[in-house]
């Protein structure tokens, strides 16, 4: 009795051996699809790690870990990626990832965009990197061509340049003598299309003339924003925005505020009313605060804010003009990521006028005067970009 235990402990203990190795001998994969527009994928598993791509709904997905409500995504690169669990679907369970592969690559430009029409048997991970103000790489991950059957065509002379990145990826350049005007990826069925928008024009006459330009007030409802004594961020941003956009259609743009009155929106509505608008050009206007109290008065000055490279001449020229029109201080152009200004089409910046923090400075941007003189400045700012880079 006991000899025979013995053995079928060994047998057991041999079996379970035999069955953890095959476990380890493969990776299990779970299949995810995007549900949301805009996900980001992330350096680390928390929603305040770095940005490392944005992917549209309908993006498939192969997660090898899931831990903290992300799933862990491995691109081949030298390092992993996360993305939050309430932006995908789990679809189902692989231990093989297939590639996707690339039938088609085509070129091509209408009216407003230079685009890259991608035909896939699925569309997967992919990102835009903007390597310079003038030029963007965008990759695909987990693909492959499908070299026998592949059609390339090529219908523009803009210039881009079919490569692969130093992990193998398809990798598809464009680069321009002028900074960028937007870049975006959008899923059309089977097709990633890479775009491109072409350099915006400035003429003397109508400098303004085909453009469209979201400028965004910032705060507003239950929101007032910055608040000193009874002075309220959101009523100066409405102020400033409506007599920008009174002057900007002066010019020739097509222009719209995204709230008309004192009403809420979200940060993510400003942004899709931008898109929706087709929009070329994003402003956000605000005021300033300043988080210690004691020394609120001793802040002061005109910043501009700007996420991706290409908007950071527009963002420059904003403040700069100011400065100059107003005298008031210049308190830097700044890189930050801020959900109303990281989409790169249309070109957005976030404009903080002044402090409403400091006593003198409040005193200023409540007076319709300088206001007007502060609208006058965002304007002309707008055309020296224009004139200064197109
Ligand atoms: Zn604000």
């Amino acid at each position: 009795m006991k000899k025979i235990l013995i053995f079928l402990l060994l047998l057991s203990g041999f079996y379970f051996a035999a069955f953890a190795g095959d476990i380890e001998s493969y990776k299990q994969y779970t299949i995810i699809k995007t549900t949301n527009n805009y996900v980001p994928l992330r350096d680390g598993a928390s929603d305040n790690a770095k940005r490392f791509s944005h992917l549209e709904k309908g993006v498939k997905i192969f997660a090898d870990e899931y831990k903290n409500n992300f799933y862990r995504v491995d691109l081949g690169l030298d390092k992993y990626y996360w993305i939050n669990k309430k932006d995908v679907d789990v679809t189902s369970k692989t231990i093989k990832k297939e590639p996707s592969k690339i039938n088609e690559i085509k070129i091509f430009e209408d009216e407003k965009y230079y685009t890259a029409k991608i035909k896939l048997t699925e569309i997967p991970p992919y990102n835009e990197i903007e390597t310079s103000k003038n030029s963007v790489d965008f990759i695909i991950y987990d693909s492959i061509l499908d070299k026998e059957n592949l059609i390339q065509t090529i219908e523009t002379n803009a210039n881009f340049k079919i490569s692969k990145d130093e992990f193998n990826n398809l990798k598809i350049s464009y680069f321009s003598n002028v900074p960028l005007s937007g870049h975006n990826v959008q899923i059309d069925g089977d097709n990633l299309l890479l775009k491109v928008k072409k350099p915006f024009l400035y003429g003397e006459n109508k400098p303004l003339e085909n453009l469209t330009i979201v400028i965004d007030p910032g705060h507003g409802g239950k929101d007032p924003g910055a608040v000193r004594n009874n002075l309220k961020e959101k009523d100066i941003n409405l102020e400033i925005s409506k007599k920008v956009k009174s002057k900007l259609k002066k010019l020739g743009a097509d222009v719209y505020l995204t709230r008309e009155k004192d009403e809420y929106k979200g940060l993510y509505e400003r942004v899709d009313f931008a898109k929706e608008k087709n929009a070329d050009i994003f402003i956000s206007i605000h005021q300033n605060s300043y988080l210690d109290r004691k020394n609120e008065n001793k802040k002061e000055g005109t910043s501009a804010f700007y996420y991706n490279k290409e908007s950071y001449n527009l963002a420059d020229e904003i403040k700069n003009a100011i400065v100059k029109r107003t005298k008031l201080k210049d308190d830097g152009t700044n890189l930050a990521s801020l959900a109303v200004i990281r989409t790169a089409d249309p070109v957005s910046v976030l404009i903080e006028c002044g402090y409403i923090a400091n006593k003198k400075e409040s005193e200023k941007l409540s007076d319709s005067n300088f206001q007007k003189k502060l609208a006058r400045a965002i304007v002309s700012g707008v055309k020296n970009y224009l004139r200064n880079n197109f």
